[in-house]
């Protein structure tokens, strides 16, 4: 019922002239894989490359940021309205990196998502919880505070447009992934949330995303629970074979 989405994070990874070369090797791999959406979220001076390597294919690109508004004195960033103009379809919002190290918070969180949706950029929203959160027993109230703050101020029709990742921090990078209880725990949860706040039919239909180490060797299990859409792929996403491996996981 919700087409699965596999979208991959490049971080702060790979140059233009390796751009081309993943795709080179990438777009032959998943040419035939219509059960998923595909994104690529490079860096952005990596937009341009990885636009002209995926014209024409079943591959759609993302940003990894923005910020609100059309353009400024802003230094530094970049609008949706730019990636929307270099050819972007996604864009990812406040993922764990950017609210560690940058301070994101609910109330940007807000602003980016209503600025991407004004540029017709899907975005991905990142939500999880950190370690000792986990460890203390406070994921739910963790995810709700995220959801409450950064994704129910949306109008429905707002809403409707966005895809939730679900990432725990303490899973991201580190080799250590959710079990599949966990994710489909923590989906489960904020489908709730979706459901109490936009309604069953919202809830249904929102796809939400896995991300916290997803490997070629566990994408299979992860998908396998109905809770879970589709993943956000950080490191896995840098090795074209990797990344086609877990994009193909049902073959
Ligand atoms: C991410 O960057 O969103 C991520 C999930 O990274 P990794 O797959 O490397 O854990």
């Amino acid at each position: 019922m919700r087409k699965p989405l596999m979208a991959g994070n490049w971080k702060m990874y790979k140059t233009p002239a390796e751009t081309h070369a993943f795709f080179e090797s990438f777009k032959p791999l998943v040419a035939s894989a219509s059960h998923c959406d595909i994104v690529i979220c490079p860096p952005f001076p990596d937009l341009h490359a990885a636009m002209n390597e995926t014209e024409a294919s079943n591959v759609e690109v993302g940003g990894q940021n923005l910020y609100w508004g059309k353009e400024g004195a802003v230094t530094g960033e970049v609008s949706g309205n730019m990636l929307k103009a270099i050819g972007c379809k996604w864009v990812i919002i406040a993922h764990s990196e950017r609210r560690q190290y940058f301070g994101e918070s609910e109330p940007e969180v807000v602003r980016k998502t209503e600025a991407a949706l004004q540029y017709g950029l899907t975005p991905i929203v990142c939500v999880g919880e950190r370690l000792e959160e986990r460890e203390s027993g406070k994921t739910d109230e963790v995810l709700a505070e995220q959801f409450d703050g950064g994704i129910a101020p949306l109008t429905p029709e707002q809403f409707a447009r966005i895809v939730i990742a679900y990432e725990p921090v303490w899973a991201i990078g580190t080799g250590k992934t959710a079990t599949p209880q966990m994710a489909s725990d923590a989906h489960r949860f904020l489908r709730q949330r979706v459901a109490g706040k936009f309604g069953d039919a919202a809830a249904g239909a929102m796809r939400i995303l896995y991300g916290g180490s997803v490997k070629p060797d566990n994408v299979k299990t992860l998908m396998a629970q109905e809770e879970i859409d589709g993943a956000l792929v950080g490191g896995a996403s840098l090795d074209p074979k990797s990344f086609a491996a877990i994009v193909n996981f049902p073959n």
